[in-house]
C-alpha cells in the first residue's frame, strides 16, 4: 500500500482507530463497514443464528491488513482473519520486497468446478460409458435450464466426463464429472443443486442406480496462479549476503519439493496467508484446503505447491499454482457484514481477481517462512509476538503485556510457567 508506505507514520505504529481510519479513507469505507470491520460486532449473535446451528454467540479472530501487495499493478489493501502471529508482518514484508519488481503477477483459469456422481448397479460399465456420452448434449442442455441466474451471467455447464473405476472394495462402478462454471460464486450449492438434478436422467439412461451426488474439492480446473521475482538487492539483510538467502531459499523448497513431511509443512505456510483471507472474505477455507493438498498430491506423491529458483539475471523467482474455489458472491459472503466489507476493501469485482490476490499472499507468505528458515531460523521473528500471547496467558494486561513479553524475551525463556513467576515477583 503505497499511501501507508510512503506516510511518515508507519502503518504498525498507528492506533487501532488510525489504522482503520487510514485504511477506510482509503478504500472508501462507509460507517457500516467500519463497524463491521473495527470491532467485535463485524458478526451479531442474531446474524450468526440465521448462519448456522444451535447459535450461542460468535467467535472472533484478529483482523489484520497486510500491506505493501501489488498485484497486477493493482495496489491492494488485504484483509487477514488469522490467530498466529507473524503472519500478516511476513506477507507484507515479503510483498514490499517483491514490489522491486512489480509485485505479484497471477492469472486465473476458468471457475469451472467438478459434481460428481457415482453410478452403481451397472451391467456393462463400457456400454453404460458410452450410453451416457451419446447423451452427452441433451444432458448438458439440461443442465443448462438449472440455475437460471448462472445461465444469464454466462456460466453453466462446460462439459461432461465418465470414468470407470476399475477396483474398489465394492467392485467396479461408474464416475460421472459435470464441470460447471459458476462464475462468481464459490459454486458448492450450485453444482450440488446441478448433479442431484440430473441424476434421474443419468438412471434412465444406464438403468444403473446414481448414489453419490457432490462437489468435487479437487477444484483442479480452477486454478490460481501467481509469480513473483526478488532481485538480489533486496535479499541481503544482517550479517547475510543475498546470494547465500536466495541459495539458501531454493535449497529449502527443494527440501519440500522432495519430502512429503517437510512438504506438509512448507504448503502449511502458503495456506497460513491463503486461509486468512479466504476467512476475512467469508469463504470456505475447508474446501480451499482441501483443493490445496488433495492438488499437491496430484502425481501420487504429495509435494510443494511453490517453485522457487534463480532467473537468469540472478534474481530469486517464485510461482505458485493452487485451486482457489472462492466465490464473492454466495455462501457467507455477502451475509457475514465484515466479509462484505472486506471485499470492497479489496475493490474486487470478480471472484477470479480474489483468487489472484490470495494465492499471491499464498506466495508471499512462503517467502516469508523460507527466508526465515534458510537464514536465522523461524523462531526469532515469531518469539516477540509469540511472547505477548504468552504475557496475555499468564494473566498479564495493559502496559505489563508489552513489559512482560520484553522482559520474556530478553531472558531467552518464553514460557508461561515463567511469565507467571515475574508476574508474581513485581505484584510483590
Ligand atoms: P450460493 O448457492 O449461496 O450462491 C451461488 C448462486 O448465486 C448461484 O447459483 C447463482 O444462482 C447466484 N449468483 C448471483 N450472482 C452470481 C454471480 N455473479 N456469479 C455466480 N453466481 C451468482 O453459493 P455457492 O457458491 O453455490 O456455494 C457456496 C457454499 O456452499 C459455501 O457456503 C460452502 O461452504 C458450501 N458448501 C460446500 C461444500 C464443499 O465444499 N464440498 C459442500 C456443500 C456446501
Amino acid at each position: 500500500m503505497e499511501r501507508t508506505s510512503q506516510s511518515k507514520t508507519k502503518f504498525y505504529d498507528l492506533s487501532i482507530q488510525e489504522r482503520l481510519d487510514q485504511v477506510a479513507q482509503a478504500a472508501g469505507l462507509n460507517a457500516d463497514e467500519l463497524t463491521a470491520l473495527g470491532g467485535i460486532n463485524g458478526l451479531t449473535a442474531g446474524q450468526a443464528d440465521h448462519m448456522v446451528e444451535n447459535v450461542i454467540g460468535v467467535f472472533a479472530l484478529p483482523l489484520g491488513i497486510a500491506q505493501n501487495f501489488k498485484v497486477n499493478g493493482r495496489e491492494v489493501l488485504v484483509p487477514m482473519a488469522i490467530e498466529e502471529p507473524s503472519v500478516v508482518a511476513g506477507a507484507s514484508f515479503m510483498a514490499k520486497l517483491a514490489r522491486a519488481r512489480g509485485g505479484f503477477y497471477a492469472h486465473t483459469t476458468p471457475p469451472e468446478m467438478i459434481g460428481q456422481m457415482q453410478v452403481l448397479d451397472l451391467g456393462d460399465l463400457p456400454s453404460a460409458r458410452l450410453a451416457i456420452l451419446e447423451q452427452k448434449d441433451s444432458l448438458l442442455a439440461e443442465a443448462a435450464e438449472i440455475d437460471p441466474v448462472l445461465k444469464k451471467l454466462g456460466g453453466g455447464p462446460r462439459d461432461l466426463e465418465v470414468r470407470a473405476i476399475e477396483e474398489s472394495p465394492i467392485g467396479p462402478f461408474l464416475v460421472l464429472h459435470l464441470v460447471y462454471d459458476v462464475r462468481d460464486a464459490m459454486g458448492a450449492n450450485a453444482v450440488n443443486t446441478a448433479v442431484e438434478r440430473l441424476a434421474g436422467r443419468v438412471e434412465e439412461i444406464t438403468g444403473g442406480r446414481v448414489h453419490l451426488k457432490i462437489l468435487s474439492n479437487l477444484a483442479d480446473r480452477r486454478l490460481a496462479r501467481t509469480r513473483c521475482t526478488i532481485p538480489l538487492s533486496e535479499l541481503a539483510f544482517g550479517d547475510y549476503p543475498a546470494e547465500d538467502v536466495r541459495d539458501g531459499i531454493i535449497a529449502a523448497w527443494a527440501f519440500a519439493a522432495a519430502d512429503p513431511y517437510r512438504a506438509a509443512t512448507h504448503n502449511k505456510g502458503i495456506m497460513n496467508g491463503v486461509d486468512a483471507v479466504v476467512i476475512a472474505t467469508g469463504n470456505d477455507w475447508r474446501a480451499v484446503e482441501a483443493g490445496a493438498h488433495a492438488y499437491a498430491a496430484r502425481s501420487g506423491r504429495y509435494t510443494s505447491l511453490s517453485t522457487w529458483g534463480r532467473a537468469a539475471d540472478g534474481s530469486l523467482v517464485g510461482t505458485l499454482e493452487m485451486p482457489m474455489a472462492v466465490g464473492i458472491v454466495g455462501g457467507a459472503t455477502r451475509v457475514h457484514p465484515a466479509a462484505k466489507a472486506a471485499l470492497k476493501l479489496m475493490g474486487v469485482t470478480q471472484a477470479s481477481q480474489l483468487a489472484e490476490i490470495i494465492v499471491s499472499v499464498g506466495l508471499a507468505q512462503n517467502l516469508a517462512a523460507l527466508r526465515a528458515l534458510a537464514t536465522e531460523g523461524i523462531q526469532r521473528g515469531h518469539m516477540s509476538l509469540h511472547a505477548r500471547q504468552v504475557a496475555i496467558a499468564a494473566g498479564a494486561q495493559g502496559e505489563l503485556v508489552d513489559r512482560l513479553a520484553a522482559q520474556l524475551v530478553e531472558e531467552k525463556t518464553v514460557r508461561i510457567d515463567r511469565a507467571e513467576e515475574i508476574l508474581r515477583e513485581w505484584s510483590k
